[in-house]
């Protein structure tokens, strides 16, 4: 059942965002960086403490991309198994790269211990939780994977995962307690702020909409201001805006969609995720659920949002945790996810002094915050490469036809469900 107030519980529910202005007038930096989430928040934060003079451009309001919608799972690493890392990139580059993502969570739960940064910071870990055989011959890869290089992960049988979720649907759960949960708008908020502490300038509906280079500098235009800058970040991923520098034919755009129920009661609250932990789980239609601060469980799939996917999650929801009864969602929203070819994040230098990070392919948050920092490391001199590879990415063949394959995809997957429910 679906309430009136549709709109994301992450707006509904974030910390007070900091006033900015639109930029006006003429200025001159070191570096500028467009689009305000986790990656331009982090690399601004952490040039501003190096005394670089930067300022963020963003078109919207801060988090309105993928910082601002996601799940709020802060897991350690990339999507890919550590194997097909080392697969993909080379052993040592995938090692470099596991090695610095596997403590993005660490990262980023310091961060906000160092910022006092308010934003339903729980690290009580994340379970991937495993459908059918398949689903488990996953996770004991994976587990296999990661113990090997020393995670401290560990695999939960079917009946110590139905005691953690308050499920009994799932085959097993690969347990991480290195990572966490937070409430996203309300993190970017407080990047946010913490960049302004020391020292960045940020502007929000402030659309980049020119760029053009001249004598080793760039211009920056937004519609009533321009800034001249050396060195441009380019941090819009899955929300590229206005054509500038455009990437969005590097990745295809997955839609992923959340709802949100009214705080359950504490005995509701006894049967579900007793510890708190995040969860996803191992189909290819993936969904995820979690629990906020009061105590609403946030149900999310593949898909745009829709009558098919909230009954659909009604339904699942309904499997899953019967002893719930019936939930009124009384909010939902949808973000898009820039999957990439190899489903890794890439940094391209597509010009002298103009950068673009993007293709985090659903996991953004502790890679986001890890590569700004690294970014502003590396504009410093204070690093040679960054963990994730340095190429140019070529353009997603068909991206349209993979995008609408993937919807259509998820709606024939969560149609089906319902269709064998109704049986
Ligand atoms: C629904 C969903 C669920 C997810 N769940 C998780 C999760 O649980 N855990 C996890 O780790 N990751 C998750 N992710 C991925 C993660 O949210 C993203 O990878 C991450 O937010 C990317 O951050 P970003 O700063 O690079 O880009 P974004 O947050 O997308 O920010 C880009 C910004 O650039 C701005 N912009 C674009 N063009 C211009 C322009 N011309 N001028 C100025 N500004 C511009 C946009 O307005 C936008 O605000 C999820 C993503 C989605 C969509």
């Amino acid at each position: 059942m679906m309430g009136s107030g549709c709109q994301s519980l992450w707006r509904a529910s974030a910390t007070d965002a900091p006033q900015l202005r639109a930029l006006e007038g003429s200025h001159q930096v070191d570096v500028v960086i467009v689009g305000g989430g986790f990656t331009g928040l982090s690399t601004a934060l952490h040039l501003a403490k190096e005394g670089i003079a930067v300022l963020l451009l963003e078109a919207d309001e801060l988090g309105y991309g993928g910082s601002g919608r996601n799940v709020g799972l802060v897991n350690a690493g990339v999507w890919l198994e550590p194997d097909l890392l080392d697969k993909q990139l080379g052993k040592e580059a995938g090692r470099q790269m596991y090695d610095a993502l596997a403590v993005a969570p660490e990262f980023v739960f310091k961060l906000i211990e160092e910022y006092s940064i308010e934003c339903e910071a729980t690290r009580n870990g994340t379970l991937h939780a495993g459908v059918g055989q398949a689903g488990l011959a996953q996770l004991e890869r994976r587990f296999a994977q990661l113990k090997q290089r020393g995670a401290p992960v560990s695999l939960l049988a079917a009946k110590d995962a139905q005691a953690r979720i308050g499920s009994d649907k799932f085959n097993g759960a690969l347990f991480d307690p290195r990572a966490g949960t937070i409430q996203p708008l309300s993190y970017v908020r407080g990047l946010a702020k913490a960049a302004i502490k020391e020292g960045a300038k940020l502007f929000e509906c402030s659309p980049v909409t020119g760029l053009t280079s001249s004598q080793g500098n760039w211009l920056v235009k937004t519609p009533h201001g321009e800034v001249t800058t050396s060195k441009v970040i380019l941090a819009t991923n899955a929300y590229c805006q206005h054509g500038v520098a455009n990437q969005s034919s590097k990745f295809v755009p997955i839609a992923y969609s959340q709802l949100a129920s009214q705080p359950l009661t504490s005995s509701q609250l006894a049967q579900v995720l007793p510890n708190k932990e995040g969860v996803w789980d191992t189909c290819t239609v993936m969904s995820s659920f979690r629990l906020d601060l009061r105590g609403r469980l946030i149900f999310g799939g593949m898909g745009a949002e829709g009558r098919v996917l909230s009954n659909w999650a009604s339904q699942r929801v309904r499997e899953l945790f019967p002893s719930l009864g019936e939930l009124a969602w009384e909010y939902s929203w949808t973000g898009n996810i820039a999957y990439s070819a190899d489903h890794l994040p890439h940094c391209q230098q597509l010009k002298d002094g103009l950068l673009s990070i993007s293709g985090y392919s659903g996991r953004g948050i502790g890679p986001g915050t890890v590569m700004g920092m690294e970014l502003a490391q590396w504009i410093t001199g204070q690093r040679e490469m960054l963990s994730v590879p340095m190429t140019k990415l070529k353009d997603i063949p068909f991206r349209e036809i993979q995008r609408i394959f993937y919807e259509l995809g998820a709606q024939t997957y969560h149609l089906g469900q319902k269709v064998h429910v109704l049986r």
